[in-house]
């Protein structure tokens, strides 16, 4: 018996991570993500989801960011009944980031039912914090390296990924006619160069992988993080302006936190506030300091946030707190979400902040393509303006992207990675990148390696280790 893999999402893109698996009449889905950023992506949420949810035997989930976890409160509610398989980890961070999710979808629908900004009549949540809730009962947390058995064949482990906490590479055995094969899904895997998380277990063998390709044309830089990140606080401090990081509540957020307490403690940086403007990424601190699994720092850290937190900090709890943040006057920084600018209390922050040139904005993660934050990032300064909330806001502000922080491979690492396996894998199948990324991945691995190499597009379906061809496409 083969085993068929469908690439329902994140091929030829970098959001929706959907992969189906088909063995001996079970189906497994690995990664369950919403699609996020321009709106031809965003109503593919929308679409009735095939095969029949009902029909679907487990889920298994790499790691908590919406791309991957964001569509499990929809596909519960459309009639999923199976365990969603994950790490520890992972499972904690769902719990507030699930149910974040759907307060939010609920909060939107009313907003534009309101304000009656919307084509459909009445606009309805994808989803509800009630279908999320129902979701995180499903959920098996399960420990790291060991091996569980699915039946049918099927047995899984999890590695750490060293994305954010909980994230993990998903490793799965099948007994096939033509023998034990297994097959790795990388999921977002992290660069060993964060100041919080440890980085990925070294993967030694499997017989083919799925690997991620966010960065796969791209290298980050290798000077300090820190250096680079102190630069423009200081620069900004100078100005007397306001620094305002846009940040993914879960991860990013803690790494600049922690980076700022270590820029005052060498006194490399001024104490000034610094204000995190997401209730999210403090309950998100919790959890990361919790799970000492997945983290570098030592035991000092791992009953209190104190020696995190830079010497000014303040949590804006509640929407006021956050506008009264918003009206405050330099120096001072702001850390708030979303990350690429597609909706949260940023905005807010962006159209107070934008016009004045006293102030900066600093990008620290990946922009996708389509995303407000990657229009801000590469258009927005020449253009001298954005529109925020139906409004055209002047872009005097200093704009920069630091390319250092970020929580995935790059083009080295993930060679290097493959590398230092002890046997490489005879087929790598590249998701989770734009094309050219994608693409670009595979010529490297396929000119050092010699493996097979291929990008996979979007709905495409492979057949693996059937008794005719091992590998037939
Ligand atoms: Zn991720």
């Amino acid at each position: 018996m083969s085993v068929k893999l469908s690439f329902l999402g994140a091929a030829d893109t970098v959001t929706g991570s959907r992969t189906l698996i088909n063995f001996r009449g079970k189906q497994i889905l690995v990664d369950c993500g919403l699609f996020q950023g321009p709106k031809e992506y965003r109503e593919r949420n929308w679409a009735k989801f095939s095969p029949d949810p009902a029909n679907i035997d487990s889920i298994i989930l790499t790691h908590a960011h919406l791309d991957h976890s964001g569509y499990l409160p929809r596909i519960c509610h459309e009639g999923f009944k199976g365990p969603i398989i994950t790490s520890e980890g992972t499972a904690d961070l769902c719990g507030i980031i699930l149910r974040d999710a759907g307060w939010l979808e609920e909060e939107s629908a009313k907003f534009a039912n309101e304000s009656g900004y919307s084509n459909h009549k009445p606009a309805l949540p994808l989803f509800t914090v009630e279908d999320a809730e129902r979701a995180l009962t499903q959920f098996r947390p399960t420990k790291r390296q060991e091996w569980t058995d699915l039946g049918d064949g099927v047995s899984l482990r999890f590695l750490r990924a060293g994305h954010i906490i909980g994230a993990s590479l998903v490793q799965l055995s099948f007994e096939t006619e033509v023998g034990q094969k297994l097959i790795t899904f990388t999921g977002d895997l992290g660069n060993g160069r964060s100041y919080i998380l440890r980085g990925p277990d070294q993967l030694h063998e499997t017989d083919v992988l799925v690997l991620e390709s966010t960065y796969g044309d791209r290298l980050q830089p290798r000077t300090s993080a820190m250096d680079a990140l102190g630069e423009v606080v200081r620069r900004t401090y100078e100005r007397k302006g306001v620094l305002v990081i846009p940040a993914f509540a879960v991860g990013r957020a803690q790494e600049i936190t922690y980076i700022l307490r270590l820029l005052e403690d060498r006194g490399q940086i001024p104490k000034i506030p610094v204000i995190l403007d997401s209730p999210m990424a403090a309950s998100a601190m919790r959890i990361c300091l919790k799970h000492t699994e997945d983290q570098v720092l030592d035991s000092a850290f791992h009953t209190t946030a104190e020696p995190f937190l830079p010497q000014l900090f303040e949590v804006s709890a509640t929407s006021d707190d956050s506008m009264l943040a918003c009206m405050r006057s330099g120096p001072m920084i702001i850390i708030s979400a979303s990350g690429m600018l597609s909706g949260g209390r940023i905005l807010h922050h962006l159209k107070r902040r934008l016009p004045d040139s006293r102030n900066t904005l600093l990008f620290t993660g990946y922009q996708a393509e389509g995303s407000k934050g990657r229009y801000v990032q590469e258009q927005a300064a020449k253009d001298g303006k954005v529109r925020i909330h139906h409004e055209e806001i002047p872009v005097e502000a200093e704009v920069v992207t630091l390319d250092h922080l970020s929580s995935h491979v790059d083009q080295t690492d993930v060679l290097s990675y493959i590398e230092r396996m002890r046997k490489l894998p005879a087929k790598i199948y590249i998701n989770h990148g734009m094309p050219e990324a994608q693409r670009t991945l595979a010529q490297k691995i396929h000119a050092r390696f010699g493996i097979e190499a291929c990008p996979v597009s979007d709905n495409s379906r492979v057949e693996l280790f059937s008794s005719h061809n091992a590998f037939r496409r």
